[in-house]
């Protein structure tokens, strides 16, 4: 017997967005994205959003085509949201409503019909998210962490192929950014694609096989954090510097931190052919090529 495998894959040809006014928010994106945890890196502005609203057919785009498991964006609506979670940035919800009542509308609406099953469901999500003891507190008073993990249940709660996302740890204490992080790579584990847009490296870097960098509409790269980090050995140094070094390279190379040593500083910063005061090279970590890529090389630092 064939077991077929079950293969999860969306790819972005030549996509393009222009606003209403003419502003060009994606200038021809080209990406394919397969199972596993992805990671859409980019400061505010780069047009994250717009491909993630695009994504989950909230948007359409002005040019070009997304295909989800070959089928089309645009042209096969229903099909693709059936495939879809989505867990916005601002995610409200409704008052007067319970977390298990929230969910069980939110099982209804990725069209549950029977009662028994939609109640195994949100016990089941309310488990894995760690809501159970929760489950009759009203949604609006949980705590911001809770209201993110119940967000993430809602997203979920319909068995979506694909989960989008959208700034995952915004507004979250660093307790609660853990958690959350660890409740999206379990779920990564299985067939199926989840996409994390957000300004901030830290939800990147521990649970993403994948990921890209948009800036200005464009992708600046796509691969592994790990291609991503061995492009940026050799390009991060470690300086002992006075006070006087320190406001001299500042202007020169984008400093990623500075710790203070002495009557002076320890910096460490990124740039090609670093020539100052002693560089000591640094084994560069997702931050660091962060910074090098999206502020030195494409802000032309070097120049
Ligand atoms: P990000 O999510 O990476 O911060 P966005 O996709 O929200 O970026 O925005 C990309 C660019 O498109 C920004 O310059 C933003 O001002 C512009 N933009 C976003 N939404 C609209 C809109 N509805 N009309 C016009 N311009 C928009």
């Amino acid at each position: 017997m064939k077991i077929e495998k079950a293969f999860v894959e969306i790819k972005i040809n030549n996509l393009k967005k222009v606003y209403p006014g003419g502003y060009e928010a994606l200038k021809g994106v080209n990406l394919t994205i397969s199972e596993g945890m992805f990671g859409l890196l980019g400061p505010n502005g780069a047009g994250k959003s717009t491909l993630m609203r695009i994504l989950v057919t909230l948007m359409n785009p002005s040019e070009g085509e997304v295909l989800l498991n070959g089928k089309d964006l645009v042209k096969q609506r229903k099909e693709v949201r059936e495939m879809l979670g989505y867990l916005p940035q601002d995610f409200r919800f409704f008052a007067k409503m319970k977390t298990w009542e929230f969910l069980d509308y939110s099982a209804r609406l990725a069209g549950m019909r029977s009662r028994k099953e939609r109640m195994a469901r949100v016990d089941e999500m309310l488990g894995s998210v760690g809501l159970y003891e929760f489950r009759n507190r009203m949604a609006n008073k949980l705590s911001g962490g809770m209201k993110r993990r119940l967000g993430i249940a809602q997203a979920l709660i319909g068995e979506p192929k694909i989960i989008i996302v959208d700034e995952p740890t915004t507004g979250l204490d660093p307790e609660e950014r853990i958690r959350f992080r660890n409740l999206l790579s379990n779920i990564g584990q299985g067939d199926t694609i989840i996409i994390l847009s957000t300004h901030i490296v830290g939800d990147i870097s521990s649970t993403c096989n994948q990921m890209a960098l948009l800036n200005k509409g464009e992708l600046a790269f796509t691969g592994s954090p790990e291609q991503l980090i061995e492009m940026t050995k050799g390009h991060v140094w470690q300086i002992e510097a006075t006070q006087e070094q320190y406001d001299e390279l500042k202007v020169k190379y984008p400093v990623i931190s500075t710790i203070p040593s002495g009557s002076g500083w320890e910096l460490q910063l990124v740039g090609d052919n670093v020539e100052a005061y002693d560089p000591q090279p640094v084994y560069p970590n997702l931050e660091h090529a962060y910074v090098y890529f999206m502020e030195y090389k494409l802000n032309n630092w070097s120049l």
